[in-house]
């Protein structure tokens, strides 16, 4: 993209309603833009950041063997009274009336929906195992919106749903699920910690939530340090094989939310082991039995022909309070440093004298090589304005292109996680931003 035809609207004052840094460098960057209380509209740099997220998160879900669907926003009243939650859920719960009088609301979750569609279709035990998610958007009600994205009204979610004839195999289901949270945040250069969860309104017994520490996070956490120096994506993972190694692995070191926390067997950790710090929940994993079947009349046959309740599981991901956690976990004083996995564009081409004959050549040709996930900022524009927009905007290698470097044929390669500098030849530097 060039930037002097972009729509890349970047603030210099530091908005006064952010009171945390990624909700400052998210508005300050031109991602998002606040069109009500907690409710965003996401502008190209942002959603571009978005669409990847969401595509990692994609990738991990159909990996482990999820089927990818779209529910829709809307949904209506019946549906939730056959659950019961109509009444319980609250106020977060945005109600609607249609024009012939029909309650209707803004889905903050979609059990009931996917209970209802699965029922439509699912007859025997041979229909079981199915796990279908879909990623849409969601809406609560906050009492108190606030960090931008990370706690909004409106947000993004990937939701997944499984069904499974027992109690085996819906353990099963809840590791594979487990597995591909651990590879998905990885992924995007986040540590992210499961710990045992209060199962909350969505009700049932098991129930894991995945923070990453980060001190603007809203939950105090308490964790072995043996969990944050786990590399997940070292071994690949079997979603057919036998998960427990891994799980256990995770579960059976101590982690745990305020709510959870055991003083006990905290201090029975070495204190040098102990971490202690705040944390970001970016994803919530739930068993629950048959609560949504049962009460929605959702049977199938089993193998001896009599009817059963499939077992069922919910699996959330935060997708849009994860570009808030992920730039928490990411920035500096100059601005945002995102992971390649992720990043808007993987390099900022900035050309330093546009309308130089050698300049424009050598910054056409990178550009060029990495389009359309570069960014040429191609302005008339002061050479420090365009350093510090491309390190607010974070990209994670900038190629700055100058007069006399350009006459010699060299470029400047600047990595922005590091600030590491070096002069290369365009194939050179082409080589090094495509070796990541
Ligand atoms: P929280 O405890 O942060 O309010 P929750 O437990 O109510 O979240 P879940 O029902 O577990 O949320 O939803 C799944 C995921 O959706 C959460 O892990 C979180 O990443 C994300 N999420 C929930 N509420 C919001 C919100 N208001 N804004 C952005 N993301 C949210
Ligand atoms: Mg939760």
């Amino acid at each position: 993209m060039r930037l002097s035809r972009a729509f890349l609207p970047t603030l210099k004052e530091t908005p006064a309603e952010a009171q945390i840094a990624s909700h400052r460098l998210m508005l300050r960057a031109g991602m998002v833009r606040q069109t009500s209380a907690g409710i965003y509209a996401w502008l190209p740099l942002g959603w571009r950041v978005l669409q990847k997220v969401e595509q990692i998160v994609r990738e991990e879900q159909d990996a482990a063997g999820a089927q990818e669907i779209l529910m829709p926003t809307i949904q209506t009243a019946d549906l939730w009274r056959q659950s019961g939650r109509y009444d319980a859920y609250g106020p977060e719960m945005l109600r609607l009336k249609d024009r012939h009088d029909r309650e209707m609301l803004y889905g903050p979750t979609n059990e009931e929906m996917v209970t209802e569609i699965f029922k439509g279709y699912a007859k025997s035990y041979r229909d079981l195992p199915r796990n279908l998610y879909h990623i849409q958007w969601k809406f609560r009600d906050e009492v108190r919106p606030r960090f931008g994205v990370m706690r909004g009204r409106e947000f993004l979610m990937k939701d997944a749903y499984s069904f499974d004839l027992d109690y085996a195999g819906a353990q099963k289901s809840y590791r594979q699920m487990f597995v591909a949270y651990l590879r998905t945040f990885a992924r995007m250069g986040l540590k992210a910690i499961p710990m045992q969860a209060d199962t909350g309104p969505i009700g049932g017994n098991l129930s894991h939530e995945f923070l990453i520490l980060a001190e603007t996070g809203e939950s105090q956490v308490f964790l072995h340090k043996d969990l944050l120096d786990f590399d997940v994506l070292s071994q690949p993972v079997d979603y057919d094989g036998d998960l427990s190694p891994i799980v256990d692995f995770w579960t059976s070191r101590y982690a745990a939310t305020d709510e959870k926390h055991d003083l006990a067997a905290w201090e029975a950790i070495p204190e040098a082991q102990r971490v202690s710090a705040r944390g970001i929940e970016i994803g919530h994993i739930f068993y629950f039995g048959t609560k949504y079947s049962a009460s929605m009349g959702l049977t199938v046959s089993g193998p001896d022909g009599k009817p059963v309740a499939p077992e069922m599981g919910s699996y959330g991901i935060g997708v849009s309070r994860l570009v808030g956690a992920i730039i928490e976990a990411n920035h500096d004083e100059n601005g945002i440093r995102w992971p390649e996995a992720v990043a808007p564009f993987k390099l900022a081409v900035l050309n330093l004298k546009q309308g130089d004959a050698g300049t424009d050549a050598l910054a056409g040709r990178l550009y060029e090589a990495f389009a359309p996930d570069a960014l040429y900022d191609d302005r008339e524009e002061r050479a420090g304005v365009k350093f510090a927009d491309a390190d607010l905007m974070g990209y994670p290698w900038q190629a700055i292109i100058g007069p006399r470097g350009a006459a010699a044929g060299k470029v400047e390669l600047k990595r922005r996680a590091t600030g590491e500098r070096v002069e290369l030849s365009v194939e050179d530097a082409i080589a090094r931003v495509k070796a990541g």
